[in-house]
Order: C-alpha cells, then sequence, then structure tokens
C-alpha cells in the first residue's frame, strides 16, 4: 500500500495543472462535477482514504465489496466509494477528480502511456471528440508521473493492466494513445 507522503506527492502532481490552462468546466458546464447520472461518484485507489479524515461534509461515502460488484480480479474485500454532496474544497478533491479525463494504460509488454478514459464519453467533451492533442501537455505529463507512482502499488497496476486489456478487447476511436512523455 502506498503511503501517505507518496499519496500526498501524487495529489501535487496534479494541484495546479488541469486539462487546459483555463477552466476546462466552460466547455460543459462543470458536468463531472455534477450528478449527472444517479448515482455518480468515484473509487478511491486501495489505501487513498489516507487523505481523508471521514469528517468531510462534502463526500457522501459508500463501502463496496468485490462480491457485489465488478472489480479487477485481483481485489478483494471492500473499496470506498464517494460522491460529493457540494461543491468540494479544491485542494482536498480526490485523485479520480485530479486524472480525469486520463486514464492509465498499459502496454502488453508494461509500457505506461496515457489516455482519454472511454467511461467519461457521456460527460466529457474532451473524450467524446477523442482528441488527446486538445489537452495541456503538461496535464498529460503530470498524469502520467502521477500514474507512474501509483502503478508502483501491486493493486493498482493489477487495476489498470486489467482495465488496459478489456479495452484492447473492446478497440474503439476512443483509444488513441498518447505516446512519448
Ligand atoms: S467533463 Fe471534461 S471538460 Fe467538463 S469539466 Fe470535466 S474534465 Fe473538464
Ligand atoms: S470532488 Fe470536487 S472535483 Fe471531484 S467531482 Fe466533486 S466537486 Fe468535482
Amino acid at each position: 500500500m502506498l503511503s501517505k507522503e507518496q499519496f500526498r506527492q501524487v495529489y501535487e502532481l496534479l494541484d495546479q495543472v488541469t486539462p487546459l490552462p483555463e477552466d476546462c468546466g466552460r466547455l460543459c458546464d462543470r458536468k463531472c462535477c455534477t450528478e449527472w447520472e444517479k448515482g455518480a461518484g468515484m473509487y478511491l485507489l486501495p489505501g487513498e482514504e489516507v487523505m481523508f479524515t471521514r469528517d468531510e461534509d462534502w463526500l457522501r461515502w459508500e463501502s463496496h465489496s468485490t462480491d457485489a460488484y465488478e472489480f479487477c480480479p485481483a481485489w478483494h474485500g471492500d473499496f470506498f466509494f464517494v460522491a460529493c454532496t457540494k461543491p468540494c474544497p479544491r485542494d482536498r478533491r480526490p485523485f479520480a477528480c485530479r486524472t480525469f479525463p486520463l486514464a492509465p494504460y498499459l502496454t502488453p509488454d508494461g509500457r505506461l502511456t496515457m489516455l482519454l478514459d472511454d467511461n467519461g464519453i457521456l460527460i466529457c467533451p474532451f473524450v467524446r471528440e477523442g482528441h488527446l492533442e486538445r489537452l495541456d501537455p503538461r496535464f498529460i505529463v503530470s498524469a502520467r508521473r502521477a500514474w507512474a507512482i501509483l502503478l508502483t502499488d501491486d493493486l493498482i497496476r493489477a487495476d489498470a493492466e486489467w482495465q488496459s486489456r478489456r479495452r484492447d478487447e473492446a478497440g474503439g476511436a476512443w483509444t488513441r494513445l498518447f505516446r512519448g512523455r
């Protein structure tokens, strides 16, 4: 499990740098910060709960069992799912909000690249358009650095591998890989 210090490092990499130098929420009326679908929220990474006190009044916490939902086969037990109930203090936002709309992709030989997260296709104009190059290159580089730290954790890496192979099987225009950074 990653330490709190490692999570801090990861959070800091994506603290100031965002998908665009200006607020990309203007493109979509901040869709990803709304309950765009009933119950919308996000999973915390294994161990990420160290970044929270559980007293945050802007987050609703749930615990989801790997027996009840579809998870990476290497994950067993209960994992935290959070949904925000009002705008967050930005510097406290979970990692899922920091990296979105980018997701990690591991090539079959284990090389890390970033791609647009197809899970965001219904809400994010970047994902719908499939133009990774519209994103601020500093954001892509920082997201990759953050994921490189996260992937030193066995469970997080297992999940990234599982998601990558699923994406390979699904194919699709959205899996435009960003290479070389
Ligand atoms: S949905 Fe996409 S464009 Fe809109 S605020 Fe979220 S990341 Fe930015
Ligand atoms: S935690 Fe903050 S950044 Fe994340 S979805 Fe909620 S309001 Fe948006």
